[in-house]
């Protein structure tokens, strides 16, 4: 990827976060601590501050700074899991990617974030939607990005009548039953930005 793409992509999903991070609060606060959009905002804002640095770098190089950004600027439980998915990616993917490594990649780091929050998907958090998704990636290159984006959003509110199993929301118990979880919405609005972007 050219470096000016790679840094215009960096900076519409960062406008993308936080543009949503009201949103991603008050879900949040509905079943968590209250804090998710602050988190996300924060950290995403640190990388559109880098993404001239960031972008200088090759595409897989550029996603392990995004996870190492992330790590340190979100915080919380989703600051180490988002961390951990980009620097897994850019661990797993060649530079010039086909859209074979990049689920081969997706899948990798999707079992690196099950490790990290000793979870799986079904237990309404942001596994809901980046397993769904890593299934629309290994279906082939025929609409990709389209079916990609409506996944990640039909995924994330699937997530509505799930119980919480994992994190803060798992202390309501059947309270977090009737509410999108945060970790899940953030994941669909990145994924949804990348192929808006791609899109164009
Ligand atoms: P915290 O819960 O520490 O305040 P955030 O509010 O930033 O952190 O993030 C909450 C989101 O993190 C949840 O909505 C969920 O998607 C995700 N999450 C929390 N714990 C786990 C876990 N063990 N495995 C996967 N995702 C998790
Ligand atoms: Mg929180
Ligand atoms: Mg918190």
């Amino acid at each position: 990827m050219e470096q000016e793409t790679l840094k215009a992509l960096l900076r519409a999903v960062a406008q993308t976060v936080i543009a949503h991070a009201e949103e991603l609060t008050a879900l949040d606060q509905a079943i968590g601590d209250g804090d998710h959009g602050l988190n996300m905002k924060r950290g995403f804002e640190r990388v559109a501050e880098l993404a001239d640095d960031i972008s200088q770098h090759p595409l897989p190089q550029a996603l392990t700074e995004v996870g190492k950004t992330l790590v340190m600027t979100v915080g919380g439980a989703s600051g180490p899991l988002y961390g951990t998915f980009f620097m897994t990616l850019g661990k797993e993917l060649p530079a010039d990617p086909t859209l074979i490594d990049l689920s081969h990649a997706f899948n990798v780091a999707i079992t690196a974030v099950e490790r990290r929050g000793k979870s799986s998907a079904g237990q309404k958090t942001l596994l809901d939607v980046l397993v769904p998704v890593h299934e629309e990636l290994s279906a082939g290159t025929a609409n990709v990005l389209e079916r990609v984006k409506h996944r990640a959003t039909s995924a994330a509110d699937a997530t509505i009548p799930m119980l919480a199993v994992r994190g803060r929301a798992s202390f309501l118990g059947e309270r977090s039953i009737g509410h999108m979880d945060p970790g899940a919405h953030s994941s669909a609005l990145v994924i949804s930005a990348v192929c808006d972007f791609l899109g164009d």
